[in-house]
């Protein structure tokens, strides 16, 4: 059997991780198997699908590196399809056209609920206001007692009632699909042989499997992936913090981390965490997804980002920093100072957007000073130390980090001060704060020219 997948997302908003997860299972399942992994826009739902929303979609799942066999295809191009089959099952008695409408419909659930009666559908209602003219909405003609069973790859068979489904609308009344009617065409249509998608579909694929049996068609294996909740154990929402992949992008987080945090939410490999994208790839299988829900864990997923900040190639860091830079306004190239900015801050950051903040004095003259930094370090006794190391880097001929460290050395010497106490100042006088990377390595990176001038500055400073 060809291993098909899809991810169908409706375009109503961005990419959630939720949605971002579905879509990275289906992908991976697709490219272990050799099999395809198709993307389809859920747009029929006209008043709320933007074009917007679906470039975005698009944007967040290629930023995350994933991608799809053919033309997305969009569902509201195949609408004579969807009337096509509707008509068959009309001919052959197992659907019918119900002319209620839906001012009706809630007048009777109106009535029912007054009544303290559970409100269903009842067949009777359909020929209410008929007419040769009157628009019709197409109902499946459901069994009133029996069951439904759904197989599912992740949580076995599931029954559901048929007393709770009643005749629901597969064609509205405008000529459109309702959901479950076209993703069950489709996926049949389009050759998908297994469907991975959220729990919280579980019900709607109860209805798609009543559509494919009336049509006599094949049905897809499903797999059922359970929720992810945050960790008050409710279901993820903005409070549980940033909740899509566009927000993650913004916040300085790593594709890759975000597709590897976001696989380890629900399927696991021992007590593996870091992954690259061919190992997923290799790995991925359905038997070792969870049945439990996952918890997102916003720490956990910084942890993840900065393994990945501190280990993928510096050049591809540098690539993805400098619009960040540019956008600040610095002036960089992707060039030696850069690379070297990179690797020593790497191991201080967890997000991009951090190593920019932290890195601002690296780029730029017009960094701020933090004030108590400023006040502590900056002080009068300092004038004739740092005019000792102006003097000791003003000479060196090789701008390096050893001979910086030997003026340093020299400077020790002639003060009698630790080292601590020397290069504690000069750090605020070069980088505006207490933290920063080795003192001599910043020094290197700056550069003599930058070097001099910072410390004269900070030497004007400490004389208010
Ligand atoms: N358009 C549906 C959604 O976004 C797709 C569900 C499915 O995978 O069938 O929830």
């Amino acid at each position: 059997m060809k291993i098909v997948t899809r991810f169908a997302p409706s375009p109503t908003g961005v990419l959630h991780i939720g949605g971002a997860r579905t879509a990275i299972f289906n992908w991976l399942f697709a490219r272990n198997n050799g099999g395809n992994f198709i993307l389809r826009i859920e747009d029929t739902d006209q008043a709320r699908s933007t074009k917007e929303s679906e470039k975005e979609i698009l944007e967040s799942m290629k930023w995350l590196g994933l991608d799809w066999d053919s033309e997305p295809i969009r569902q509201s191009e195949r609408t004579e399809i969807y009337k096509e089959y509707a008509n068959k099952l009309l001919s052959e008695g197992k659907a019918y056209k119900c002319y209620v409408t839906p001012e009706q419909l809630q007048e009777k659930r109106k009535e029912a609920q007054e009544k303290g009666e559970y409100f269903k559908y009842k067949r009777e209602w359909a020929e209410i206001g008929a007419a040769p003219d009157k628009p019709f909405a197409i109902r499946l003609a459901t069994e009133d007692a029996g069951k439904v069973l759904v197989q599912d790859l992740i949580r076995g068979n599931i029954e559901f009632d048929l007393k709770e489904i009643d005749d629901f609308v597969i064609l509205r009344a405008d000529g459109f699909p309702t959901y479950n009617f076209a993703v069950a065409i489709d996926d049949f249509d389009m050759g998908i042989s297994h469907v991975i998608r959220g729990d919280d579909h579980l019900t709607n694929t109860s209805k798609q499997i009543l559509i494919y049996d009336a049509l006599d068609l094949g049905k897809p294996k499903f797999a059922h992936v359970s929720m992810i909740l945050g960790e008050d154990k409710a279901k993820l929402s903005k409070r549980h913090g940033a909740t899509s992949v566009i927000e993650y992008k913004n916040d300085g987080y790593l594709p890759e981390a975000v597709l590897n945090y976001l696989v380890r939410l629900g399927w696991s490999f021992g007590d593996q965490e870091i992954f690259t994208k061919d190992e997923l790839i290799e790995k991925f299988n359905l038997e070792s997804i969870g049945k439990s829900p996952s918890i997102f864990n916003p720490e956990k997923f910084l942890w993840v980002n900065s393994w990945y900040i501190k280990n993928r190639p510096t050049e591809e860091i540098a690539e993805k920093i400098m619009p960040l830079l540019k956008e600040r306004g610095y002036k960089t190239e992707p060039d030696i100072t850069l690379l070297k900015v990179i690797k020593e801050l790497r191991e201080r950051s967890e997000t991009l957007n951090e190593m920019v903040e932290k890195s601002s004095y690296f780029f730029t003259n017009d960094f701020e000073y933090d004030e108590n930094a400023k006040n502590k370090f900056l002080t009068e006794d300092m004038i004739p130390i740092f005019q000792k190391v102006i003097e000791k880097l003003t000479n060196l001929e090789n701008f390096t980090h050893d001979p910086i460290h030997n003026a340093f050395g020299k400077v020790m010497d002639e003060t009698e001060l630790k080292l601590g106490k020397i290069a504690q100042p000069v750090r605020v006088a070069l980088t505006g704060g207490t933290k920063s990377p080795g003192i001599f390595e910043v020094i290197e990176i700056l550069g003599k020219e930058k070097t001099i001038e910072r410390l004269n500055k900070a030497t004007r400073l400490c004389s208010r």
